[in-house]
């Protein structure tokens, strides 16, 4: 479908050449011309089409901040038709030898207001690679590798050969992008890959045919009369459990992708290995699940070993850019693939605006740098330590609170505001803001994996959706919607950060009453409390044995927010005792911390 082959190409010299044309890449192409028509974009990937639908690729659920940029590039109209419109994420944290009724469900219960999507990556990757030629008058060739990339320094351009097999052509660009995925060409060259600290592996395939999680247990009511059965099917779903999760994705192609994600610890690549391990790894966790997979057909099986990593640096002045998987990858949990080739992608866009508008290029490369390696470090953190909470179903609810809270309130924020654009001083006031985030995001992911290892449960079968309306929550969720001035936008975000101090102390407060007296000292040790810098309140502490009215009266808006969401803690620890471990941070007025 191309409309150029090697022999046809009638110029050598590009503005911009990016290598790869996967997800990253197309899209980086498509917004590039249409947010600067006058320059010409080479793209060139090394498979020839038409792609397999269905078996092409991972990275299938798309989350608010990916899916907001994939409307910005123009496709939403393309996405409501041609993919499936998503039912938020679903967890079903630890009891994977339990029939599915009987596990904890966290999830939406209503259509999300910022919608997100499902995406068949084979049909979308070669819908994008026609819609690019024909819409956007991007060079699109197929089937050509990129091959002996010399990068110019100074203003010196970038050279490169393409090799089709028969074939040998070079070129040369003022901008150079490496979107080659795994791949990773110029990473590797120039050595820019970074540990994340996060080790993690996965085996994925697909099966053929729809699997309806909903009929997993079709002979219970509650199950199957709940109000949102009959679209759960449409949520990417991930079954749970210590150091594990399973999902399961529709397709718009009718079938269905089936992956397992495993942590080391406690589980090694070995599980994964194979498509025979990883059915054996499923059939051990997740029987229920195995036993419904023996109906269907695999169509495929793919694996990843340790798939995360950081970069040194992803931007440089000498006019090349890292996008996409080629870039840095963090975890595939909350689906945030999409997410990261938005900012890397917009990075990229707003180093070429700048190189047009004639702006230094040494300042704008290492800020936004700087930005990317802090976002997926402080993504990162996240998964981290998470594997014990996986298989903790209260514990694994604390945390999709806490992550979607600061979720939608910072990187969410900073991408659809746009303030990467920022620069100086304005830019240090947002990092700071973020910094915080991260500060105390890694004190709920400590709490949380402390709990979860120290004091394991079962799940009962029940439903944590999100809170109704009013919540903080929701109000995160729906401020996605609203346009802000960059000034607005750090208002905003300062006033969310008010709000997150008090979810951390109260997420604190909640986890030190259920861990009970004789679990509060190694809590306190194995989550590192000792080191936080967080205030709890006193009164907090002294509301907690009250019980109706008096109890609502006593909390705050936040606390009776988590409460409403989360349902009663369990009141295992004396007040006593956590007065007298938790001394050190206890205050008798919270007052508001004020991050400039
Ligand atoms: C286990 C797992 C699950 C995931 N799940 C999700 C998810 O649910 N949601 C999500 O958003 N993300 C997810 N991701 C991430 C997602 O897969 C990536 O974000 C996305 O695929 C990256 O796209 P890309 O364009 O960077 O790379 P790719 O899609 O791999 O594209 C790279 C392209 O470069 C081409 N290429 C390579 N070398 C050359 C060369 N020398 N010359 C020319 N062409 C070349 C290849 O043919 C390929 O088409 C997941 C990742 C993993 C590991």
């Amino acid at each position: 479908m191309s409309q150029h082959s090697l022999e046809t190409l009638s110029s050598s010299s590009f503005d911009i050449v990016i290598a790869g044309g996967g997800l990253a890449g197309l899209t980086l192409a498509r917004q590039l011309r249409r947010a600067h028509p006058s320059l010409s974009v080479l793209i060139v990937d090394r498979e020839k089409g038409p792609l397999p639908e269905a078996t092409h690729k991972v990275g299938e659920s798309s989350v608010e901040l990916g899916s907001r940029y994939l409307e910005t590039i123009g496709l939403r109209d393309y996405l409501v038709k041609n993919h499936i419109f998503k039912f938020g994420l679903r967890f079903f944290p630890g009891g994977g030898e339990l029939p599915i009724h009987e596990r904890m469900e966290i999830g939406p219960a209503q259509e999300p207001i910022v919608p997100s999507y499902q995406l068949d990556r084979g049909r979308f990757e070669n819908d994008l690679r026609r819609m690019i030629v024909e819409e956007d008058g991007a060079v699109f060739l197929e089937g050509v590798k990129v091959e002996n990339i010399e990068l110019g320094t100074g203003g010196e351009r970038h050279r490169a050969l393409l090799s089709s097999g028969e074939m040998e052509r070079e070129i040369d660009a003022r901008w150079f992008i490496d979107a080659t995925g795994r791949s990773a060409v110029l990473r590797r060259d120039l050595k820019l890959t970074r540990g994340s600290g996060h080790t993690a592996h996965s085996g994925w395939f697909r099966v053929k045919g729809r699997v309806d999680i909903t009929a997993f247990s079709p002979n219970d009511k509650r199950w199957t009369e709940a109000a949102w059965a009959e679209h759960r099917w449409r949520s990417t779903n991930h079954l749970m459990g210590n150091g594990y999760w399973v999902w399961i994705i529709p397709l718009s192609s009718g079938n269905t992708s089936i992956g397992a994600v495993v942590h080391e610890p406690p589980h090694s690549f070995d599980k994964v290995r194979t498509l025979e391990r990883t059915r054996a790894f499923i059939q051990e966790h997740e029987p229920r699940l195995y036993e419904i997979l023996e109906g269907y057909e695999v169509l495929d099986f793919r694996t990843v070993k340790s798939y995360a990593n950081n970069i040194a640096r992803g931007w440089s002045a000498d006019r090349w850019a890292l996008v996409g998987e080629a870039g840095a990858f963090v975890d595939p949990l909350y689906s945030p693939g999409t997410d990261f080739i938005a900012f890397a992608n917009s990075f990229t866009e707003e180093m070429i605006r700048a190189d047009l508008a004639g702006e230094d290029l040494e300042v704008r490369a290492r800020e936004l740098s700087m930005q990317y390696r802090s976002l997926v470090s402080g993504s990162t953190d996240i998964y981290r330590r998470a594997a014990p909470v996986y298989g903790h179903p209260r514990a694994m609810h604390m945390k999709v609170y806490w992550d979607n809270f600061s979720y939608w309130s910072y990187p969410c924020q900073f991408y659809m505001q746009e303030l990467y654009r920022l620069t100086g001083e304005k830019l240090t006031a947002v990092s700071l803001v973020g910094q915080r985030y991260v500060e105390l995001s890694n004190y709920v992911q400590k709490m949380l994996a402390a709990w979860a290892s120290l004091k394991q449960e079962r799940p009962k079968g029940s439903f944590g959706g999100m809170p109704h309306f009013p919540s903080v929550l929701i109000d995160a969720h729906m401020n996605l919607r609203n346009e802000l001035s960059p000034d607005e936008a750090l208002e905003y975000m300062r006033s969310q950060l008010v709000l997150a101090e008090e979810i951390v102390s109260e997420i604190a407060i909640r986890v030190a009453f259920e861990v009970g007296d004789a679990l509060l000292d190694a809590w306190i040790e194995q989550s590192e409390l000792k080191t936080f810098n967080l205030r709890l309140s006193s009164a907090r502490i002294a509301s907690e044995p009250l019980r109706g009215l008096a109890r609502r009266r006593a909390l705050s808006e936040i606390e009776r927010d988590l409460e409403r969401t989360l349902g009663r803690g369990e009141s295992n620890s004396s007040e006593g005792a956590v007065r007298e471990r938790l001394a050190h941070l206890i205050v008798d007025d919270l007052g508001a911390r004020v991050v400039q």
